[in-house]
């Protein structure tokens, strides 16, 4: 095995030399190994406490038995479909998938990401109403690749690849009154996150989803649900959208989908934003899409949510978690301006991005992993898998308040 160091000038000469240097310079050093549940191992032996879960993929942990399971069982069978035949994992996922999102979504398009869950979305809009133009939210995270890109609402990432895609328009986030005005009889669909999570965990006001849907519908538009961090429970229901008893027309699933374990995305739809494809459905296709490893996967995660409760333990860790930090901004609010979240989503709106930096570096320190947000860096997240214990949100938020004191001391300087 290699030594720590030999891996990281690996990195650095054959993946990205700047991003190295930048974890290197937060103090990360350290290769994983394995992981179980919450715990992520490096090759040194050192544990770690999993708060970030992957950027919202490790809904179930790392490595649960089950999963792992079903997809051995594939692995050992045929693990990759043959694009011809049909396959038994894929039918029984598209079947629960339909089961259990809200309102009358019933057609699955696999894919193997969140990006691509998204173009998908953006396609099959277009091509059921037959318009161009999207209304999309300011500060949204939807993708990297063109037309997810175009989508997001963050310049940073997008002036570098203008031209991008014609007729989006930005709005600020849970402005009603702003979405009336942006939609109208030529828009294609509104694209929104039930709940912003790279744009810092912004929680809209209840209700926000559905009126969203109805200002869609009233001018014959969709309405495109991205639950890629959402979904899956992530904030205590199946879905984002089920807080506010929205329908959407379409809706972009990937993350936690795959347990951890595979990339897995779906584009979800009803009948009615699905009839372009019924009638040409080689229109948006995937090689990769629709495995038996990658369904199979999807299947049994669907299942082991259902089986321990982890909805509900969602809701109810979640609370307790945000309520614990809340606590500790109540201490220090020199150093934490506002904690937000639903369900395993959470978090800590910082006074200074330097902040952000600093206790993210102090919590690694501490062996408890946790970010900040891909448009927000003064936002750190935390989205542990839903099925962690209170005991070691005790713990973490002892190490928590730790380090939130010692930001304290050095505020002024960052
Ligand atoms: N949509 C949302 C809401 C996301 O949070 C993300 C990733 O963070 C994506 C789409 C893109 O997913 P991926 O990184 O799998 O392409």
């Amino acid at each position: 095995m290699m030594n720590p160091e030999e891996v990281m000038q690996k990195y650095e000469k054959y993946i990205n030399p700047s991003s190295t240097r930048l974890f290197r310079f937060m103090g990360l050093s350290s290769i994983e190994s394995r992981a179980e549940g919450w715990i992520i191992t490096d090759t040194e032996g050192t544990e770690f406490i999993d708060c970030l879960g992957g950027f919202g993929m490790f809904a179930v942990g790392h490595r649960h038995p089950k999963i792992v399971e079903a997809v051995e069982r594939e692995l050992h069978a045929m693990p990759m479909c043959g694009k011809v035949l049909f396959n038994e994992p894929a039918a029984l996922l598209a079947e629960k998938l339909a089961e259990i999102t809200p309102g009358a979504l019933q057609y699955n398009f696999f894919c193997n990401s969140g990006t691509e869950a998204v173009e998908g979305c953006l396609k099959v809009a277009r091509l059921a109403t037959g318009r161009k133009k999207f209304v999309a939210a300011q500060n949204a995270f939807h993708g990297k690749t063109f037309g997810s890109l175009t989508a997001t609402g963050r310049d940073l990432y997008r002036d570098p690849f203008r031209p991008l895609l014609e007729g989006f328009t930005h709005i600020p986030f849970n402005d009603i009154s702003a979405l009336e005005q942006a939609v109208d009889d030529e828009t294609a669909a509104v694209i929104l996150e039930p709940v912003q999570g790279e744009g810092g965990i912004n929680v809209p006001a209840d209700g926000y989803m559905k009126r969203a849907e109805e200002i869609a519908h009233k001018h014959g538009a969709l309405l495109i649900a991205d639950e890629v961090q959402t979904g899956i429970g992530r904030t205590g229901k199946w879905f984002g959208v089920d807080h506010d008893g929205a329908r959407p027309d379409l809706m972009a699933v990937a993350k936690a989908l795959g347990g951890g374990i595979m990339p897995v995305g779906s584009v979800i739809g009803t009948e009615e934003a699905w009839q372009g494809l019924i009638e040409a459905p080689f229109l948006h296709t995937s090689t990769f899409g629709g495995g038996q490893m990658a369904c199979a996967a999807g299947l049994a995660t669907l299942q082991v949510i259902e089986e321990e409760n982890l909805l509900r333990r969602s809701a109810e860790t979640g609370a307790y978690f945000k309520r614990g930090i809340e606590s500790i901004a109540a201490e220090f609010p020199q150093v934490i301006k506002e904690v937000r979240g639903r369900g395993m989503m959470i978090g800590m709106d910082l006074v200074k991005e330097g902040a952000g930096g600093m206790l993210m570096a102090l919590m690694i320190d501490r062996h408890i992993i946790v970010a900040y947000t891909l448009n927000n860096p003064k936002v750190i997240r935390i989205e542990p898998p839903l099925n962690m214990p209170e005991s070691v949100v005790d713990h973490v938020l002892d190490a928590l308040r730790s380090s939130v004191s010692q930001v304290a001391e050095a505020i002024d300087d960052l």
